[in-house]
């Protein structure tokens, strides 16, 4: 646990438009308390068999993002209480996430995770996948989903200018999505990119959303 970086970080965010998510994955409940009693109440995690008993455990006040890939089976666990899904990276992912929201009576807010990065394992739409889902009418039907914004993983590497080109390409299409399809919509507005060791390149692009684990809970086993 580092309350030092948590400090300093809350510290560089103050008076911009951006918010810390706390990647808690694979971290014990008492990490998490400890930062809870901090003051964060936004935390993240990867796996929804690993975010259900957290809620059940943790205070009500948290706010619980879901981060990783979601796989369509596992979003019933998830569904009556997450309060962000970022990691919406098929249309039959979000289609499922609408099903589930029609169940427990909720409207799911979630953000389509883009693809910007070298690897192949990241997932995610390109953005001639996401114009066209966004006009389709198996998008326009879903009445239990909000998309609130983006999302996007840059590829890890220490080539400094290669993360600023991707998370500029990631704001770029942030801002065409908006216009096309949400400039009436203040909901639309997030943009989650950076992580412990490019979240500064990633403000200085317009992240609003920051996702860190490893300099907040130290690094995972
Ligand atoms: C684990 C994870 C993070 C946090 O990574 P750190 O390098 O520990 O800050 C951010 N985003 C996603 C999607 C993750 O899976």
């Amino acid at each position: 646990m580092d309350l030092e970086n948590y400090q300093h970080i809350q510290e560089e965010l103050k008076g911009g438009k951006a918010r810390l998510v706390a990647v808690s994955k694979t971290k014990p409940l008492a990490d998490i308390l400890f930062l809870y009693n901090a003051g964060q109440r936004i935390f993240g995690e990867n796996k929804a068999q690993e975010l259900l008993p957290k809620h059940d455990a943790l205070p009500k006040d948290i706010e619980w993002h879901m981060i990783g890939h979601l796989q369509s089976n596992k979003v019933k666990y998830i569904a009556p209480f997450v309060s962000l899904i970022h990691s919406v990276d098929s249309p039959k992912l979000l289609s499922e996430i609408n099903k589930q929201g029609i169940k427990c009576g909720r409207v799911i807010d979630c953000l389509l995770q883009i693809f910007i990065a070298d690897e192949e394992t990241k997932f995610g739409f390109d953005k001639a996948e996401v114009m066209d889902f966004l006009a389709s009418a198996e998008f326009t039907g879903m009445r239990n989903v909000r998309i609130c914004g983006l999302m996007g993983m840059a590829t890890n590497t220490d080539d400094e200018a290669k993360v600023n080109a991707e998370f500029a390409g990631l704001k770029a299409v942030f801002d065409e999505v908006k216009a096309t399809y949400f400039a009436q919509r203040n909901s639309f507005k997030e943009l989650s990119m950076g992580m412990s060791q490019d979240y500064k390149i990633a403000l200085k692009h317009g992240a609003t959303l920051i996702r860190i684990g490893s300099l907040l809970f130290g690094e995972r086993a």
